[in-house]
């Protein structure tokens, strides 16, 4: 990794931890989704820094990939447990961290289970820990809180415009003997389920992502799929993004050729049964001169 990547790496961080501070002061009982959504990749953009996906809002049992929908009525309530999720680029380089905020109260243990698992991992890696030990430690802290970690969701490295490459970083115990390396950059994120521990996919997906391209008659879809490539960089994208300079009925249509061909794919919400409650702790860890630097997280002299 070249100094000036790190450095972009550490901006990314910066904005990433700005925002999401801001984030969740804004966050409130009876805040819309909607407005939160677009307040959050406002500032990111206000702060000279791009959006590496759209911002993820994922109440309860859904678990990831929540974006609002660009008429999404849904309110904050009480009985929420919300998870903010951000990504942030700077020159293609990725910060990717997440909070879980609990409105009622009543899911502290919950919230803690994961943000105690993430500080566990965040307090041991360095470069050379096997990921499967990483998995290890998340699955052990929170079963200490009497929840499970979600087992199919996992972390995952952070390339150049790449907001999800490989290695995955399990969230349970695994004989995975690769390693964290230097020169590399990681998301580490345990989720905490007071159910199964398993997500699905639902049926509804707001986020999208470049594929492949292809030859297109429909100029809308060529447009889309242009834009997905070139103002994208292939890094996700939200439908309500599009709609704002196509509208629904052009944006609707040419998705639909995009995703029938292949050129895009959908990236669905994942949750749980409607019952359950995910909590979620991320961070961003960079690695570099075989030191470990988390970029979301602000340093303690800071
Ligand atoms: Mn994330
Ligand atoms: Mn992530």
């Amino acid at each position: 990794m070249e100094k000036n990547e790190f450095e972009d790496y550490v901006k990314s961080g910066k904005v990433l931890q700005e925002v999401q501070k801001n984030a969740v002061k804004k966050a409130k009982v009876g805040v819309k989704l909607l407005e939160l959504a677009e307040t959050i990749e406002k500032e990111i953009l206000d702060l000279e820094a791009g959006m590496a996906f759209p911002v993820n809002l994922s109440l309860n049992n859904i678990a990831a990939h929540y974006t609002p929908s660009f008429k999404d009525e849904t309110l904050i309530e009480e009985k929420d447990v919300l998870k903010i999720d951000i990504g942030v680029e700077v020159e293609g380089f990725i910060a990717d961290a997440s909070v879980t905020m609990d409105f009622s109260g009543e899911n502290g243990k919950l919230v803690e289970a994961s943000e105690k698992a993430l500080e566990n991992v965040l307090s041991m890696v360095k470069v050379g820990t096997p990921l499967g030990k990483i998995g290890e430690e998340i699955e052990k802290t929170i079963l200490s809180y009497g929840f499970k970690p979600v087992e199919n969701l996992t972390g995952h490295g952070l390339m150049k415009y790449i907001a999800h490459s490989s290695p995955s970083i399990p969230n349970i115990a695994k004989n995975d003997s690769r390693a964290i390396e230097d020169g590399k950059a990681y998301a580490i994120e345990p989720f905490a389920s007071n159910g199964e521990g398993r997500i699905k996919e639902g049926s509804q997906s707001e986020i999208f992502e470049f594929s492949k391209a292809i030859p297109l008659r429909n100029l809308d879809a060529r447009k889309i799929q242009e834009k997905s490539i070139i103002e994208f960089n292939g890094l996700p994208f939200a439908e309500r993004w599009l709609i704002k300079e196509f509208g629904e009925t052009k944006t609707k249509i040419a998705l639909r050729e995009l995703i029938g061909k292949s050129s895009i794919r959908m990236h669905p919400i994942l949750k749980e049964d409607s019952n359950v409650l995910i909590s979620q702790a991320e961070h961003t860890i960079v690695c570099f001169e075989e030191k470990i630097h988390i970029t979301t997280q602000p340093k303690a002299k800071d």
